[in-house]
């Protein structure tokens, strides 16, 4: 029988957790998240239960990466729901600190020390949401530090901070193999979010237009375009076209590890949108390979 799910709510019960089961040779992974979990996480979730065998999924809304103007009030919070998906994938601990736990002298003016990523985080959301990956690094790196040497498991959904997080982790020597996982989509193609719960029924009816738009870029390059602006073009398209999208923050193609764009383009390549639909803004991504030149 396996234990029940442990919840842990201090950095110093996480750490002796943690430390106890490395002693008896166990494998730690970390799965770190906001909560209002859903099927996306879960994949997380399960791939850490399949590598480990000790799994930390964490739950907590970071103030430091919200702007003022952002949602962090009301920003789903279920932990009792977290708590029973995350026992159902595999996990073993569910760490929810509170925020005084985290920052215990407050997350504004109260904390010091801040990591920042530099060459990555000045384009797409880095510039569509300043301070966020600084917010996202500091946090991360905190919880790196509390659970110590691990796997841990973060989404390709959110391919950028999945490239803040690897580049951390790789330039600060951090005792941890980050681990990315595949965007688990709906049917129609809209990658899951805890934000999609703030989508009135039309504009989730609406939302998979992110997606295709997406696989438009992607067809257009395999085709053979060469120039980011035609593709930029043809996502935008498709975008504009749809009623329930209010706003495009960017439509983009960049090297998918440079997250730069090439001109032309060439290479291993990533298209990214971000764009409100209402209360949402919604950031979804696919991968793609520069067409051989001269077709
Ligand atoms: P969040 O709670 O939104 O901060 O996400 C926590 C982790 O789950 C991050 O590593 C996300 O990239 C990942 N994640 C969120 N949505 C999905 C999804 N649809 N498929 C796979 N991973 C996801």
């Amino acid at each position: 029988m396996t234990a029940p799910l442990e919840r842990l709510h201090t950095v110093a019960g996480l750490r002796a957790r943690l430390d106890e089961a490395r002693r008896n040779g166990l494998r730690v992974g970390l799965v770190p998240t906001m909560g209002a979990l859903h099927v996306g996480h879960r994949s997380l979730v399960e791939s850490a239960a399949a590598d480990n065998d000790v799994v930390v999924t964490t739950v907590f809304v970071n103030p430091l990466q919200f702007a003022p103007t952002d949602d962090l009030a009301a920003y789903p919070r279920d932990l009792d729901g977290d708590c029973a998906l995350a026992e159902g994938a595999g996990a073993s601990v569910v760490f929810a600190p509170t925020v005084e736990e985290m920052y215990p002298d407050g997350p504004g003016p109260g904390v010091l020390t801040n990591v920042h990523v530099a060459g990555i985080t000045d384009v797409l959301d880095g510039v569509a949401r300043p301070g966020h990956f600084d917010g996202v690094a500091t946090v991360v790196s905190k919880l790196f530090n509390i659970a110590g040497p691990c796997r841990a498991y973060f989404g390709e959904k959110d391919f950028q901070q999945l490239a803040v997080v690897r580049r951390m982790a790789y330039d600060l020597s951090f005792p941890v193999e980050v681990i990315g996982c595949p965007t688990v989509r709906e049917p129609d193609g809209l990658a899951l979010s805890s934000r999609n719960r703030y989508l009135t029924p039309e504009q989730r009816a609406g939302a998979p237009v992110i997606h295709r738009a997406l696989q438009a870029g992607r067809e257009a390059i395999e085709g053979g375009a060469t120039h980011a602006t035609d593709v930029e073009a043809t996502m935008l398209a498709l975008l504009h076209a749809e009623p329930v999208v209010d706003s495009v923050d960017y439509a983009a193609v960049v090297d998918a590890a440079t997250l730069r764009t090439p001109d032309p383009l060439q290479g291993t390549l990533r298209l990214l949108i971000a764009a409100r639909v209402g209360r949402a803004r919604l950031i979804d991504n696919i991968g793609c390979n520069a067409a051989p030149h001269g077709r």
